[in-house]
């Protein structure tokens, strides 16, 4: 392809492809990556004018269908959207994918089968890592020949969506970008660094609650609609209708839920919408009570009812005394496919496994045409137990015949502080894929990529057939800080430790604290209030100690001594963060404002260093720490 800084090679494209943006910008990564590797741009040209060039001595790489993959029977036609075939013959290469939509890959529901050959290409053939977005995240190895291998692969796509949402950490605005410019860039990075480790959506699977116009429309009509909670009343527990709970063994809510789909099904959005509203399952009627599996009902209900009526309303603890109603739920589910069947024998039913109705159901079968979206466990800390956690219930709720939809939290915790659950989360993901999955919604990718880049990596990566261990994944990471590869392994491996005793005991009593001690509590996207409890000043020396020897390792490197940089601006990031905390602390209690006044300048002025670099997600973290930082004096 490439030898002794000559190409050796051209890059034809196909003349008339479904969708030109694609084969385009499949061609720009093969050219850019390639140029990495060696020094030398490949030149592309469409195939209508490959006859009038005279090159005999180049071999030809096609990109996308066209007359050549035709003639020689490398036909991606039949294929699923995003499937491809990669295919090597004499002098020729073929990068051949199913492509569709009229829009640029950098969205999500673009078919790009062919981009994803060359990615694939890119990262056997090549041995390019995406590590972080933009280019110095971008790990190419240098080589002197660049050659096609010998290629039969046809790769199709084993997920319907393979998605991790990332818009909800920039819905917030700019905050703290100084332009509009500077959140576009960041943004599109990440676009790219998406695409480049395959997330794609064949499918969508975005259905929302089902129940959150509820009350507005049934609430004064329809009560029995509504869960009966231990107060004797049918209404929405705390007045948040939007999150009211329903009475789920009631026929006229599943015939309602029916109504709804008949009316709203489209060909995108085919399934039976039978998602709970974001709330435990409360309705403590006879009825329900009876669908679950429990050894003593009177008592769980005394327990709830007492905690019902002693709880501040956030109305999320006190429907833990009835224990798991999944088996509730579950019936509920195929209650609701029995109705939606008279209509469509194949009608599919979607839900969540959460809160109270996480673990799995014990005493109901379901079957393939359930949908399972299990949101269960994975969120900081964690830990041993939290895995033991997530793959009893992934295996629990796989074994009872549904379909699963793998959709963690676990991205979001812990801020913008140091965090290395890497080993633990690819372990865990290939777990549940080895136990069937359909698709991946991950919640959400807040982009800490120098505080927590190895683990980001290890998400994407475990969901590809990529087969590696998990330590060998981390390998390819590392590998990209050259002579400082095992520094920063030990820098990374030293904040698996750090968090290793953080029990999700000893987390809860800090949180229970903090609500005791401040109005507004802690929980996820406060993370930064607490932090200070796990990452001590001894702590961050010693993180600081550990990146000042992969700083002397990889001195002789250009690339590896940035790389090492920007794990440092990260790290900085962190401590100016806790030093603003510690400082807005102190001006709640002495009311003298003037030293967290300072430290939030020196955070800003630091951040304002980083907008090009994507060492943070500026909107997500200043938006997170304005909730306490901001509109207050
Ligand atoms: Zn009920």
């Amino acid at each position: 392809m490439a030898t002794a800084g000559k190409p050796m090679a051209l890059l034809v494209l196909a003349d008339k492809p479904e969708n030109p943006q694609v084969i385009k910008y499949a061609a720009d990564e093969f050219q850019r990556v390639i140029q990495k590797a060696t020094g030398v741009k490949i030149a592309a040209i469409p195939e209508r004018q490959l006859n009038r060039q005279l090159h005999p001595d180049l071999a030809r790489i096609f990109l996308g269908p066209c007359e050549a993959t035709r003639q020689a029977g490398v036909d991606a036609r039949r294929l699923p959207a995003n499937g491809y075939l990669i295919r090597s013959g004499t002098r020729r290469l073929f990068l051949c994918g199913k492509d569709g939509g009229t829009d640029h890959p950098r969205n999500y529901h673009v078919d790009m089968g062919t981009l994803f050959a060359v990615y694939e290409f890119l990262e056997r053939q090549v041995g390019v890592r995406w590590l972080w977005p933009g280019d110095l995240g971008e790990f190419v190895p240098r080589q002197q020949h660049v050659v096609s291998g010998v290629w039969k692969t046809r790769s199709l796509p084993r997920l319907m969506q393979r998605y991790w949402r990332f818009e909800a950490s920039l819905h917030h605005g700019r905050q703290a970008w100084s332009s509009e410019a500077s959140v576009y860039n960041y943004k599109l990075g990440v676009y790219k660094w998406l695409r480049r480790h395959r997330f794609m959506r064949r499918h969508n699977l975005d259905y929302a609650e089902a129940f959150r116009d509820y009350w507005k429309r049934f609430g004064e009509t329809r009560p029995e609609l509504f869960n009966l909670l231990p107060n004797g009343k049918r209404q929405p527990d705390g007045g948040r209708s939007q999150h009211v709970s329903m009475c789920v063994s009631e026929p006229e809510l599943w015939k309602q839920v029916v109504v709804d789909w008949r009316a709203n099904r489209t060909a995108k959005l085919p399934w039976v919408n039978c998602k709970p509203n974001d709330t435990p399952g409360k309705c403590v009627c006879r009825r329900c009570l009876d669908w679950d599996v429990r050894t003593d009902t009177a008592a769980a209900t005394a327990a709830a009812r007492k905690a019902f009526v002693a709880e501040n309303r956030d109305g999320w603890s006190w429907p833990g005394h009835l224990g798991s109603l999944s088996d509730r739920y579950a019936k509920y589910l195929l209650a609701v496919q029995r109705e939606a069947g008279q209509f469509d024998k194949n009608a599919t039913v979607i839900s969540y496994a959460y809160a109270n109705y996480s673990r799995p159901p014990t005493a109901t079968v379901l079957n393939n045409r359930v949908v399972i979206a299990l949101a269960s466990s994975l969120f900081f800390p964690y830990t041993d137990e939290t895995s033991r956690e997530f793959r009893s219930d992934w295996k629990g709720w796989s074994a009872t015949g549904a379909r699963l939809v793998f959709r963690p939290n676990i991205t979001l915790g812990s801020h913008n502080m140091p965090v290395h659950y890497a080993r633990r989360v690819g372990a865990d993901i290939q777990h549940a894929f080895r136990h069937g999955v359909l698709a991946t919604d991950l919640d959400s990718l807040t982009g800490m990529w120098a505080t927590q880049g190895p683990s980001l990596y290890v998400v994407a990566r475990t969901q590809l057939p990529v087969d590696k261990t998990v330590d060998e994944i981390l390998d390819e990471y590392y590998g990209a800080f050259g002579p400082a590869k095992a520094a920063v392994k030990q820098y990374f491996d030293f904040w698996e430790r750090v968090t290793e005793p953080v029990t999700r005991k000893r987390w809860q009593t800090i949180v229970n604290r903090y609500q005791r001690q401040d109005p507004d509590g802690l929980n996820f996207r406060t993370f930064y209030k607490a932090a200070h409890e796990i990452y001590t000043p001894e702590v961050m020396n010693q993180g600081r100690r550990l990146l000042q020897v992969a700083a002397e390792r990889a001195s002789g490197e250009e690339t590896a001594s940035r790389r090492v940089g920007f794990l440092a601006k990260g790290l900085r990031d962190a401590q100016l963060t806790l030093e603003t905390q510690e400082a807005f602390r102190g001006y709640r209690k002495t009311g003298k404002r003037s030293g967290f006044d300072a430290a939030a300048r020196r955070l800003r002025a630091f951040r304002h260093s980083l907008e090009k670099d994507y060492v943070v997600n500026l909107s997500y973290v200043s938006f997170q720490e304005n909730m306490t930082w901001g509109g207050r004096d």
